[in-house]
């Protein structure tokens, strides 16, 4: 090997490793953005099953008709894009989606 295709290797040996870093870097990034997005994603679910299990326990003990201050804030979360069923209990509805068993929760008649 020659000195200059030594140096012509290094050279492109050099530049990978730079284009390798950049792309550890961007991963890296990436990484920090999802988990960031993760934290945020569990304080909210903690917070609203919190919300959830304070706003159901009135409501199965009132006999009361019509949209009681339970089921306003039943009503509101379910506005914000979250189930209050038992069945996806606290979950996100999906592009909004409407959800028969939440609205039975939010409007249905009384037992
Ligand atoms: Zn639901």
């Amino acid at each position: 090997m020659k000195k200059k295709e030594i140096i012509d290797s290094i050279v492109e040996v050099e530049k990978s490793t730079e284009a390798t870093l950049q792309t550890i870097s961007t991963l890296k990034e990436e990484i920090v953005k999802l988990l960031e997005e993760n934290h945020t994603l569990q304080m909210e679910n903690t917070h609203l099953r919190e919300r959830l299990s304070k706003e159901t326990q009135p409501l199965t003990e009132e006999e009361t008709s019509g949209l009681t201050k339970s089921r306003l804030n039943l009503e509101n979360i379910y506005e914000d894009g979250f189930h209050v069923c038992n069945i996806f209990y606290g979950q996100r509805r999906v592009e909004d989606e409407p959800c028969a068993f939440c609205l039975e929760v939010i409007y249905g008649e009384r037992k």
